[in-house]
């Protein structure tokens, strides 16, 4: 199975509806707001505010597939940060996250400190190396998966459309840069000055030009970069059809103007 393929079952797998027959496969939790994978990804465009992140940490804890040994996955709620942003926790169990950036409620963010850009940042590229390397389930439980199962999962509000987007790892060789570029103190800030750079550069002047496929283009043209090129893709989530949401990977077209959409698996 080639990475896309696996990388697009695994999130095709996140889509799996409640099993009636396994009561464990909705936590209510502290707070009952913990919540079936799918149901947390189908909600989470009702929980896009602009005051804080939301989210919720992908759990498997214990028997993936085999209920009632272990249960389900789950996606459990995360409180923002103090920050206003939301973190993994540090739990072996946690293999992915889904999270809301906030949404700018000025449609002219110049001068603006807190402008919170409408695609994965730099804190998303450290949550899934943080993932991954604290991941320590038996990944026996996850047939023909690797790195696969790893995802960071953003719902965003442009102008009143959300959009939802999958950060997978493509090639695990490369992706080991990206952990040692963000572990060493100095490499990270050169890392997180230059993404906020190619962000801002959508904001800046008197035509701020503030579109998905902008920001789609930005994020696609960092990652595959020289200096940036850490293993990683993009997939964007088409539920137009709820009944059958597909997972698109996106990547540049060779002229770099547009975005080409295709589907690794059914
Ligand atoms: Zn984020």
């Amino acid at each position: 199975m080639s990475n896309d393929e696996g990388n697009c079952e695994e999130l095709k797998k996140l889509l799996t509806p409640k099993d009636p027959n396994n009561q464990h496969s909705d936590i209510p939790g502290e707070n009952g707001e913990n919540k079936n994978i799918r149901e947390a990804l189908l909600n989470m465009p009702n929980e896009i505010v602009s005051s804080f992140e939301n989210g919720y940490a992908l759990i498997n804890s214990g028997s993936f597939s085999q209920p009632p040994v272990g249960h389900g996955p789950l996606a459990k709620d995360l409180e923002a940060s103090a920050d206003n942003h939301v973190y993994p926790p540090r739990d072996g169990r946690v293999f992915g996250i889904i999270h809301s950036h906030q949404k700018n409620t000025n449609s002219d963010p110049l001068g603006q400190n807190q402008y919170e850009h409408p695609m994965f940042s730099a804190d998303d590229f450290l949550s899934l190396v943080t993932i991954r390397n604290n991941y320590s389930q038996n990944l026996a439980n996850f047939a023909n998966s690797g790195d696969e199962i790893f995802t960071v999962v953003l719902s965003v509000n442009i102008f009143g459309i959300v959009h939802t987007y999958a950060l997978k790892i493509e090639n695990s060789a490369k992706f080991e840069n990206l952990n040692n570029i963000l572990s060493n103190r100095k490499e990270r800030r050169k890392f997180n000055k230059e993404l906020k750079r190619e962000y801002e550069a959508l904001t800046r002047g008197n035509n701020p030009d503030i579109s998905a496929l902008n920001y789609e283009k930005t994020f696609l043209k960092f990652i595959s970069s020289n200096n940036h090129d850490v293993g990683l893709s993009l997939f964007k989530m088409d539920a137009e059809d709820v009944n059958n949401i597909k997972w698109n990977k996106l990547s540049l077209s060779a002229d770099e103007n547009s975005v080409n959409e295709t589907q690794p698996c059914r």
